[in-house]
Parts: C-alpha cells; sequence; structure tokens
C-alpha cells in the first residue's frame, strides 16, 4: 500500500464541513470589514521568499521547497502568503488603481519543519493583509476582525500576546543591546542562534530550545526602545484595543520568525492544543513593499493556521458530517428506472438523495441507510409503483407515511420541509 508522505495528511470528509464552517464564516466576516479575495499561485521564485522572509530565519534557511524551475532558476512551494501577495500588489500595480487594498487568500502552505501533532508540511492558513493604511487604527481593527472571527466559531480560552517590534529607527539600539548581552552567553546558545548572534539576534528571543529560552531571561524588551513615533503608534493601537474591549497581554519575547515585520507584532494562542499553541499570528510590514521594489506604501496582515483551528473545533464544536436526507430503497429491477429519475430530479431541488442499485433486500436496504445516517428511507417496491403511491420512514421516529407517485418530487419536498 503507497502511504501519504511524512508530515502531510487528508482532510476527511469528517472535517471537511468543520474547515467550509471556518472558511465561509472567516469569508463573509472579512468581507464586511471590506477585503476582497485574491489567488495566487503556489509556486514563487525562491528569490521572492530570500528575499522577503529573510536569509537568516529557520524557514529559508531550511524548510523551503526549493527546486530548478528552469535552469536558470530555482522555484519554491510557497512557506507563507505574505510575500506573495505583496508580489502581487506590485507586479499587477494594484496599488496604481487604489493604494488601500485589503486583501485575503486561503490555501496551503509547505515548510519542511520537523512533523509533530499540529504541524505539518504542508498546512492550511486564511491570510488577510491591508496596503496603504498607517493608521494605528488599521492594526487595532485586524485584531478586533481576528478576535471577532473566533467568538463567531464560538472558540474560548484564547489570548492576544502583543509586541512592538520598533522600525529602522530605533531597533538598532535594541539589537546592539540584546546582541552584548548574548555575547556573554554564547556557552549556553544553541548552534543555530550563536551562528545567527551577528545577523539576527532577534531570532534568539523565539527560539524554543531551553537552554536559549533560560539564556534571554535577562533579555532587554523593544518596547523600551522604541523611539517617540512608535510608541506613540503602539499606544494608539493599545487604546483602541482596550476601547473594543479586546483582551490583551504584552509579550516583549514576541518576535515572529519572519525578518519583515516592523513595528505591531501579535499572535493569538490558545491553551487547548499543547506544543503549537498559536494559531494565528501577525504584524506590520511597513518596508516590505519598497524592499522588494514597490511604491513606499506602509501594510499589515496575519495569517490563521486553518489546521490548528479546525483541531480546536472538532475537540469543541464540529460540524456534522453529511449524511443523506433522503435513501431510496428501491426493490426489484421494474423499480430501477423510476426510481434512477427520481433520485436525479431530488438532487436537483436541493434534496441530498442517496440511491441504492444493489438490488439487495430490504433488510439490507434498511441496514446501509442506517449505517450511513440517512434521515428518511423511501422505499420503493413493484407493488407500490402499482398502486400509484410510495412509503416514506422517518428514520428517527420511525413514523411512516403514504405518498403519491403522482407529482412525488413535490410531495417528498414538502413532506421534507414539514
Ligand atoms: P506563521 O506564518 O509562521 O506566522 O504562521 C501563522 C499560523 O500558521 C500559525 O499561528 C499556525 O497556526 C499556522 N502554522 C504555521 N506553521 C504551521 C505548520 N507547520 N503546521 C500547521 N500550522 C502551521
Amino acid at each position: 500500500m503507497i502511504q501519504l508522505i511524512r508530515g502531510f495528511k487528508d482532510i476527511l470528509p469528517d472535517e471537511t464541513p468543520t474547515w467550509q464552517h471556518i472558511e465561509k464564516t472567516a469569508t463573509a466576516l472579512f468581507q464586511a470589514f471590506g477585503f476582497s479575495e485574491i489567488r495566487l499561485p503556489i509556486v514563487e521564485k525562491a528569490e521572492l521568499f530570500q528575499r522577503s522572509i529573510g536569509e537568516n530565519t529557520d524557514i529559508v534557511e531550511k524548510e523551503m521547497y526549493t527546486f530548478p524551475g528552469s535552469k536558470a532558476e530555482l522555484i519554491t512551494l510557497r512557506p507563507e502568503a505574505t510575500a506573495s501577495v505583496v508580489r502581487s500588489y506590485i507586479q499587477q500595480k494594484l496599488y496604481a488603481k487604489e493604494p488601500v487594498q485589503k486583501l485575503y487568500t486561503i490555501g496551503p502552505m509547505f515548510r519542511r519543519e520537523r512533523p509533530q501533532k499540529g504541524r505539518y508540511r504542508q498546512f492550511y492558513q486564511i491570510n488577510a493583509e491591508v496596503f496603504g493604511i498607517a493608521s494605528p487604527y488599521i492594526d487595532a481593527q485586524l485584531i478586533f476582525m481576528l478576535w471577532s472571527l473566533f467568538e463567531r466559531l464560538k472558540i474560548g480560552g484564547l489570548s492576544v500576546q502583543l509586541n512592538s517590534l520598533g522600525c529602522p529607527a530605533c531597533r538598532p539600539a535594541f539589537k546592539g543591546a540584546l546582541s552584548s548581552l548574548l555575547a556573554s552567553k554564547t556557552d549556553d546558545l544553541c548552534s543555530d542562534c550563536v551562528r545567527r548572534l551577528d545577523k539576527n539576534p532577534l531570532r534568539v528571543l523565539d527560539c524554543k530550545v531551553p537552554a536559549c529560552q533560560e539564556a534571554i531571561r535577562e533579555a532587554p524588551s523593544m518596547i523600551d526602545f522604541l523611539c517617540d513615533d512608535c510608541t506613540g503608534h503602539f499606544d494608539a493601537v493599545k487604546s483602541a484595543l482596550h476601547s473594543q474591549k479586546i483582551p490583551f497581554a504584552l509579550n516583549p519575547r514576541l518576535v515572529r520568525g519572519l525578518d519583515y515585520y516592523t513595528r505591531t507584532a501579535f499572535e493569538i494562542q490558545t491553551d487547548a492544543l499543547g506544543a503549537q499553541n498559536a494559531i494565528a499570528g501577525g504584524g506590520r510590514y511597513d518596508m516590505l513593499v519598497k524592499m522588494l521594489d514597490g511604491p513606499d506604501q506602509p501594510a499589515i496582515g496575519f495569517a490563521i493556521g486553518l489546521d490548528r483551528l479546525a483541531a480546536l473545533m472538532m475537540q469543541t464544536a464540529p460540524e456534522k458530517e453529511l449524511t443523506p436526507e433522503l435513501f431510496i430503497a428501491a426493490l426489484g429491477e421494474e423499480t430501477r428506472d423510476i426510481t434512477f429519475e427520481w433520485s436525479c430530479a431530488l438532487a436537483l431541488e436541493g434534496v441530498r438523495t442517496e440511491i441504492d442499485f444493489s438490488g439487495k433486500s430490504l433488510k439490507a436496504l434498511m441496514k446501509r441507510a442506517n449505517r450511513i445516517g440517512a434521515a428518511h428511507v423511501l422505499i420503493v417496491g413493484g407493488a407500490e409503483i402499482e398502486s400509484g403511491a410510495v412509503v416514506v420512514r422517518n428514520m428517527a421516529t420511525k413514523e411512516q407515511k403514504t405518498i403519491p407517485i403522482d407529482g412525488v418530487v413535490n410531495h417528498i419536498k414538502t413532506y421534507l420541509a414539514t
């Protein structure tokens, strides 16, 4: 038997209704907040991710699925969506039509991480990105929108973690202070952190290795280094969150794994999924559009981990698996043609219909109807057809009703509606 690849997974019919429910709820909510959908390729030039995510990050150093697209060019299965959305905003000149763009996209991402519960090599995200708005109100509104989504999905046990990563004016001083602290602790750090110390000391802050966590206990906080502009921005975000009654906690260790973030960074964490507790994360990336040769436009966005969100909902409020509303038990060869027609007509009328062509006995058919959770069974034998009426049985109450064959599709629809 050929099995699926380690780190990949199938999303089966008992889970897909929950996934669809999340996607529908998110789509409706995001559209109400002014977002439009964008659909992008899942492969891009490797260079796009190298330049945006940053060379000294886990993703670019060791997690990308990169392969030759042609002799001259490496291509990559996208490890995240923001870079592609930015690429499109620039390449398709969306900014020329209107600099303010609010875009969302849903789809798979690929990272060659060590697989474990809640961490896959192909996983799904819902991304939302806003371009062209520098105001801190949009930071707060994005977090509010995200929080409202989880409320609509009735998910509790969540916390919002908030930090500011400053800007090119104030971050260097923080980096310097952090580097000097870390330089005195190189013996305690993991090899990745030691290697990155020069280029990307911030990464040590979210390294999961316990020794590194211990080493940064006395590390300075970015918040203490913020310049006046960044402080003003951060205060305005916090105040808008307070006014919308969003509970949040300041987390000075929250740097997120990508280089492009500036100012506001946030994460939504759950207490119900064990180690992989982040279900959404995002932040501002005011430099990225320009860095990728676009116009100087600020931007902010987030990504929701759909797999983890679905896993949470499967624990608390799973959507019901789809089952037939009507199962047609066609008994005998002579009933086959007519019941086949009915089954097609009923499906077109929106009645989820299952018909069994096997020619098995009524007992066997009732057993199958039960097994697949059919709500009603339409029993059709030669005698019923001759008499001009068929019997429909409610499988829960065991009540039976006789229905005339003349206009049967409408009769069944009316019966099911009552
Ligand atoms: P990131 O792009 O790393 O900020 O991730 C955003 C969200 O995607 C996280 O909060 C997770 O919920 C989800 N996520 C990231 N990596 C994985 C993964 N390997 N498997 C499952 N979900 C993931």
